[in-house]
């Protein structure tokens, strides 16, 4: 589709410039980073950026992504308040091509069947064939994972860890399509009051409920949306409570004193919040 090719919106960017192995600058501790390489390792190139480290098959491909990550590395890192300091640890990214390659890795790595990508322990796999492009905020919300666990490397409650990469790639992504030429006006949906999971319920929860994805991935956006709108500052110091595994309650009712009485009304607000439709608001 060379037509297409042309119109998207990194034509014309100058390729990730290739770099040997054995001289790249760091190294991924990461086993199934090992276990990805080995699948037809003749295959594989790598690349870095100033955040990131890429293992590719096709520098067409691989380039607009490296475009993509060191935009959503400011993005994230700007909503954080939080710089990383020069040479410091560079997250991987794995880039396969290859269905038949990522259904193996999937099986290596014991990996949920259904994943496109897969966020482990500080490094990024995905799946990605020249003829697929990645949906609205998909790749924005794998590098906010990726930041997030740099930054808070002991692990953050999975609502959080969700509901931020959401918030955060939405509203960047609008800002990259906008950036380049796209008119783009993403929405926050409201989420019908009968639906919602309790708030107990859903801060609870280490991973997504099967049966209940679509909403935990909207609801948990919705509490990281009304928590970090309000005030950046004080969202920011509960982040910081949550990351060292303080309980919600205890570490909410400390931070947000004078804000909210209670952690019940905090939940009453959020209930008349989470069921009106917003604007999502331009993190840049
Ligand atoms: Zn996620």
């Amino acid at each position: 589709m060379r037509a297409q090719e042309v119109l998207t919106p990194t034509a014309g960017l100058s390729a990730l410039p290739e770099v040997e192995f054995s001289r790249l600058s760091q190294l991924d501790p990461n086993p199934l980073g090992e276990k990805a390489l080995a699948i037809h390792p003749e295959q594989w190139k790598h690349g870095e950026t100033e955040h990131f480290i890429y293992h590719f098959v096709d520098s067409y491909v691989v380039t607009p992504i490296s475009v993509e990550a060191e935009f959503h590395y400011r993005v994230v890192a700007k909503e954080l308040q939080r710089e990383q300091p020069a040479g410091d640890t560079k997250s991987h990214i794995y880039v396969f091509e290859r269905p038949a390659d990522w259904e193996h890795f999937q099986t290596l790595g014991q990996l949920e069947k259904w994943s496109g990508g897969i966020h482990s322990q500080g490094s990024l796999f995905i799946l990605r064939d020249r003829a697929y492009k990645f949906s609205a905020n998909t790749l924005g919300h794998e590098i906010a994972h990726l930041i997030l666990h740099r930054f808070y490397s002991d692990g953050i409650p999975c609502w959080l860890d969700e509901g931020f990469a959401q918030y955060v790639s939405k509203g960047a992504h609008a800002s990259y399509q906008r950036a380049r030429g796209y008119l783009a006006k993403p929405r926050s949906q409201g989420i019908a009051e009968q639906n919602l999971i309790p708030l107990a319920v859903l801060m609870a929860m280490t991973k997504p409920p099967s049966d209940r994805v679509e909403i935990f991935y909207d609801e948990s956006e919705r509490l990281v949306r009304l928590l970090a709108s309000s005030d950046k500052t004080t969202f920011l110091a509960l982040l910081d409570a949550l990351a060292r595994h303080q309980p919600f309650d205890t570490a909410f009712l400390r931070i947000y004193a004078g804000k909210f009485a209670s952690a019940a009304a905090l939940e009453e607000k959020f209930r008349d919040y989470a069921a009106k439709d917003s604007s999502v608001s331009d993190p840049l």
